[in-house]
């Protein structure tokens, strides 16, 4: 990459947003030096032009910088004489890494992306998400000697951004290796970028900035890795993004909401390297985590009423497995009783205040999985033959019933539905729904059996 380029675009673009005066003054002497390990250092002619740049103009560079590359940089302002000390520093503190670690630390602010809301310390375990949580944790005190990659899936809502962020920010507070989080969507917007023709025809390699961003790293975590699917080329971009970050013994963290194999989108050769390392599944959360969720939302949320138990116990068993839901249900309750002038948190009070929130809720809260896993055990077959393509008529009516259900109690489309049950055409979803809606109406027996499985998945 051509850094004087670089540099004088970035120039062009500050100097249209300062006065000349300014602009001759702070930036016409001053140079790029070089790019590295996500620094930018800059060369300026005097220790005034230090002070004053950094003081002032510091954040209008780093917004060039990074826009024009995309990249995370930070600033480093030397004076000519400086840049052997610098280097040096550099050198010893590549050695020393841990003695000096409040140094280090000072001089790597690289924007990994991480929400420091999300830690370990406010997620709580049950036994849905200890095995999630413990591979997380472990990963976290020794990123790339463990697991690589950790693979998490499950459902939306269920903790796997909110874990992911936490193995980052643990990482950060205990060493100083480089972290950067970007969801899926992300990564392929910066890689449509990169591959971006310059407007004004200088000869300008976006693509090595990318690579520096993403390879010049010590974990990379990416989220929500299933909207990769039908992005073929960000696919193969990533495909050599993984090879470089794990043959280096770099940590990758990949959430997505369903198992590597059944990522039927992606290409075989990421899906089996998804399976290198470890792959978990987070489950919904049980009754119990429900309730512990709940109490500490609401000591969280600094609210002074003590919420009855029952009321506690009829958000658990009507709401979720989504926990934004359940965070949700918190908020809106203690908004309710507020604009109730402060009334007292009730049951009778708790259910007029959620109902809109509870019914509307029901939609999201069946998800497919345990649909078929109720009408399976309801016809003694197990879940994986819901799942298959296989023909026998003791398998295939429960199936037809399963996808009715579907249908009828998610939001999920004919598509996704066909996806989880091993992924047959749409067109077999929509035959089947609509073969059982008939039938219903004319087998009674079959009307009641449906009746009965929609209570034991719990609509009505
Ligand atoms: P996902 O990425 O699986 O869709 P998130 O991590 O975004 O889910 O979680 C949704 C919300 O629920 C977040 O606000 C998160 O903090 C919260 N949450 C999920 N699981 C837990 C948990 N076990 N303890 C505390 N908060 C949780
Ligand atoms: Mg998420």
């Amino acid at each position: 990459m051509n850094l004087n380029v670089l540099w004088s675009k970035i120039l062009d673009q500050i100097k249209d947003e300062l006065t000349s005066l300014s602009y001759n003054t702070w930036f016409s002497d001053t140079e790029l030096y070089k790019l590295e390990n996500n620094r930018a250092y800059i060369i300026v002619p005097m220790a005034i032009h230090k002070k004053h740049l950094l003081d002032n103009y510091s954040d209008l560079i780093i917004q060039k910088l990074n826009d024009i590359t995309d990249s995370n940089y930070e600033l480093i302002l030397l004076l000519k004489e400086e840049i052997k000390e610098e280097e040096k520093k550099i050198e010893q503190s590549k050695q020393t890494e841990y003695n000096n670690e409040k140094d280090v630390k000072s001089n790597s602010v690289v924007n990994s992306n991480l929400n420091k809301k999300y830690v370990f310390d406010n997620f709580i375990v049950g036994n849905s998400n200890k095995f999630a949580h413990a591979a997380a944790l472990s990963v976290a005190e020794n990123p790339g000697n463990m697991y690589n990659p950790l693979f998490l899936y499950g459902n939306s809502g269920l903790g796997k951004t909110h874990l992911m962020h936490a193995i980052g920010n643990y990482i950060i507070e205990n060493s100083n290796k480089k972290v950067l989080y970007v969801t899926s969507e992300q990564f392929r917007q910066d890689f449509v970028k990169a591959n971006r023709k310059d407007d004004k025809g200088t000869n300008f390699n976006y693509i090595d900035f990318f690579k520096d961003k993403y390879r010049n790293i010590d974990v990379l975590i990416i989220d929500d890795i299933q909207f990769l699917g039908g992005a073929a080329q960000s696919q193969q971009e990533f495909f050599h993004t993984f090879n470089n970050l794990y043959n280096d013994s770099k940590q990758i963290i990949i959430s997505s909401d369903r198992s590597p194999t059944d990522l039927k989108l992606l290409e075989d050769r990421l899906r089996t390297r998804f399976t290198w390392g470890l792959t978990v599944n987070i489950y919904p959360p049980e009754y119990s985590l429900k309730t512990e969720i709940l109490k500490k939302k609401i000591i969280a949320g600094n609210f002074e009423q003590d919420i009855p138990d029952d009321v506690i116990e009829y958000i658990a068993s009507n709401i979720g497995p989504d926990v934004r839901q359940l965070e949700g249900s918190v908020t809106r309750l203690i908004a309710y009783s507020a604009i109730m002038g402060g009334e007292k948190i009730t049951l009778d009070l708790a259910i007029e205040a959620l109902k809109d929130f509870i019914s509307k809720g029901i939609g999201e809260k069946n998800d497919v999985h345990r649909i078929q896993k109720i009408v399976s055990e309801y016809f003694q077959i197990s879940v994986e033959d819901i799942r298959s393509k296989k023909r026998s008529s003791n398998i295939s009516f429960p199936r037809q019933i399963a996808m009715y259900l579907c249908r009828a109690m998610t939001n999920e489309s004919f598509p996704k539905i066909a996806i989880e049950f091993g992924g047959k055409d749409h067109s077999t979803v929509m035959y089947s729904v609509e073969k059982i809606e008939n039938e219903i109406k004319v087998n009674k027996d079959l009307a009641n059996i449906i009746e009965k499985l929609k209570k034991d998945i719990g609509i009505v």
